[in-house]
């Protein structure tokens, strides 16, 4: 079993056994992909545990929902807290937490709405997501034939189970093509993202990532990177980047919950500048881990999973952090 079991998930407000959280067969959610979605990672950091960017996770995923016409039925600061009770019941420290919020039991056609919106919260012990030595050494991949979505098919902005059909096509070509991970072009051909991650390469000194419109999803990390980069005093730029881009950088890591910055050291068995990862990827790396495996909280990013405090302010209705 590659999943390592904890022992209580968080099913519409309740906890139960691992192995009692079941949903029916003929829930909407099984048959048409109609679920929001999130991965976030709770880092045991030298300050004690605690969860990074959660406000942003819990914004994307009411937004995800909202997209699709969707309400999750508790609050920001209720799921928010949930989340932190799902990590506490299982003695979690670090480890990747998965809400999930999905169209239930009820009417079996494509329409939706009348469909219950449920929500459940797993966390569990996660190791690193592209392979051993990935962070440290970076990775080889390909550009995938799949495209992502056209913007005015599947949403992007929205994290959907639906969508991740087409990230399994872009994923196991790369895996069965001797690849660790794709790069999807956009209905226009233009760079987007991994299967499961975004994208950036430095080009002269300058920092390059897909833009919004390029079919993206609009990562946290992708967000943190940008955040600490301009701080670092770099340019980044947000733009259209052309698949012959990727060929002629100095650079070029992904970016992710689960694959946090991970260099990429060659795309299509070309080498991306010296083939071990560069000097920008580290500064990046560096900045990021004295974050999460510090503790060191210089934007405000984490939630101290003990902090009694936050989550007292948490169960008066108040957002944790800011
Ligand atoms: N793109 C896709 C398709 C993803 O699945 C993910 C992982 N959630 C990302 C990008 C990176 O987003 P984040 O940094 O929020 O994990």
């Amino acid at each position: 079993m590659a999943i390592k079991e904890a022992e209580k998930i968080w099913m519409n407000g309740k906890l139960v056994k691992w192995n009692d959280a079941k949903i029916h067969v003929l829930s909407h959610v099984i048959h048409y992909g109609s679920s929001f979605f999130e991965g976030i990672r709770s880092y045991k950091t030298k300050q004690g545990s605690a969860i990074l960017r959660l406000d942003e996770h819990v914004k994307r995923l009411i937004n995800s929902a909202k997209i699709f016409r969707a309400e999750i039925p508790y609050t920001f600061e209720q799921i928010h807290e949930a989340i932190i009770e799902t990590i506490k019941a299982n003695n979690l420290e670090a480890c990747y937490i998965r809400p999930i919020a999905y169209r239930g039991y009820d009417d079996i056609g494509v329409n939706p709405l009348n469909n219950p919106v449920d929500l459940t919260i797993a966390a569990y012990e996660w190791g690193s997501y592209l392979g051993k030595g990935a962070i440290e050494n970076g990775i080889d991949v390909c550009v995938s034939s799949w495209r992502r979505s056209a913007p005015n098919s599947t949403p992007t902005m929205s994290k959907i189970g639906g969508a991740y059909m087409n990230s399994q096509l872009i994923k196991m070509e790369a895996l069965v093509n001797g690849y660790s991970e794709g790069i999807a072009m956009d209905s226009n051909g233009f760079i987007s993202e991994g299967s499961g991650e975004n994208i950036f390469m430095v080009y002269e000194g300058i920092l390059f990532t897909p833009q919004m419109s390029n079919a993206i999803l609009p990562g946290v990390t992708r967000k943190s990177v940008i955040h600490i980069a301009k701080e670092m005093g770099y340019e980044v730029k947000e733009t259209n980047i052309m698949r012959e881009m990727l060929y002629i950088a100095d650079e070029i890591f992904f970016s992710g919950t689960a694959a946090e910055i991970t260099p990429i050291r060659s795309v299509d068995k070309s080498i991306i500048g010296k083939g071990s990862p560069g000097k920008v990827t580290k500064q990046l790396q560096d900045a990021f881990y004295d974050i999460v495996a510090n503790g060191n909280d210089k934007y405000g990013w984490l939630t101290f999973i003990d902090d009694e405090k936050k989550i007292i302010s948490l169960s008066s209705g108040k957002a944790a952090k800011k």
